[in-house]
């Protein structure tokens, strides 16, 4: 059974689709009307109070007191990210700057060419049919942290719906699209391994709506007769939520710029003919192994 919530204050008037929401259990006790200024701080973005000790307004415009206060996962990492949860927006002094708002000096085509990508405020966005871009910089095992903000196409579905992809080493694609309130994301959803592994969770946000991913990587290993040992981990997390818990890749996705190699790659970013953008762009190098000593 679908029930909806009505929620009223001076602000605003929404309604939540309980059978689309994960439940929460908070405690409501205490009878107050609403301030209006926690109210609005205590808003989720889309509009279901996260408060206890309050009381909502039916459609009657009886007080009634709701015991269960429900909203999804993605709305969820919408109120961390609200409320400035997310540690890596600020690159450490030993991240290597990749785009800072500046200018494309860092990245080039895949033939390495100038990018034909431009810049506007403070994001790189593609032009679409201009090519990829790859950064200068290589990396092995590395962290990358990279914001990117989706096109609105509501006429679009799939994967012609604000299709871009970040590609470890150049090789292996986080991808980024539009897939804002899929209720069971797959593997050609934004956050997935392409075409390998689905996100856990969506925490995606909406078309045109800044998001995050921070993703540590790491490179696969290969032995003294060049063979595989172990293949390349990946750990994302978007918008403060993991979505992908240091997955295993078979071998590169579609879109890789080499096949399989033991050599440092570059951070490549998709043209797939949608207006992506991207800002913020800067990733720390890691070492291969730590000591061996206690
Ligand atoms: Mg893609």
């Amino acid at each position: 059974m679908v029930r909806k919530i009505v929620v009223k204050s001076q602000l605003a008037v929404r309604t939540c689709d309980e059978s689309h929401y994960y439940k929460r259990e908070i405690a409501v006790s205490g009878q107050r009307s609403v301030g209006s200024k926690k109210w609005e701080s205590e808003f989720s973005p889309t509009g279901i109070a996260l408060i206890p000790n309050t009381y909502f307004l039916d459609k009657k415009a009886n007080f009634v007191k709701i015991k269960k206060i429900v909203f999804s996962l993605h709305q969820f990492a919408h109120a961390q990210h609200a409320k400035g949860k997310l540690m890596t927006q600020t690159p450490p002094e030993s991240a290597v700057i990749l785009f800072d708002g500046t200018d494309l000096s860092n990245w080039t085509s895949l033939d390495g060419s100038e990018p034909g990508w431009q810049v506007e405020g403070d994001a790189m966005l593609v032009v679409p049919r201009s090519g990829d871009v790859i950064s200068k910089e290589t990396f092995t095992d590395h962290f990358v942290h990279v914001e990117f903000r989706c096109p609105d196409m509501p006429e679009a579905t799939g994967q012609a719906k604000g299709n871009s992809g970040v590609f470890l080493q150049g090789r292996y694609e986080v991808q980024v699209l539009d897939s804002y309130g899929i209720e069971v994301p797959g593997m050609g959803d934004c956050g997935s391994i392409y075409n390998q592994f689905a996100p856990l969770v969506n925490a995606c946000k909406p078309p045109l709506e800044w998001q995050t991913y921070d993703i540590t990587f790491r490179a696969p290993r290969f032995n003294d007769a060049g063979e595989m040992t172990e293949g390349p981990r990946i750990t994302v997390i978007q918008n403060g939520l993991v979505i992908i818990n240091n997955a295993q890749l078979a071998g590169t996705t579609g879109g890789s710029i080499d096949s399989e190699a033991s050599t440092p790659g570059p951070l490549k970013l998709q043209d797939h003919g949608n207006d992506v953008r991207y800002r913020n762009i800067w990733a720390v190098s890691l070492p291969l192994e730590g000591s061996d000593q206690y």
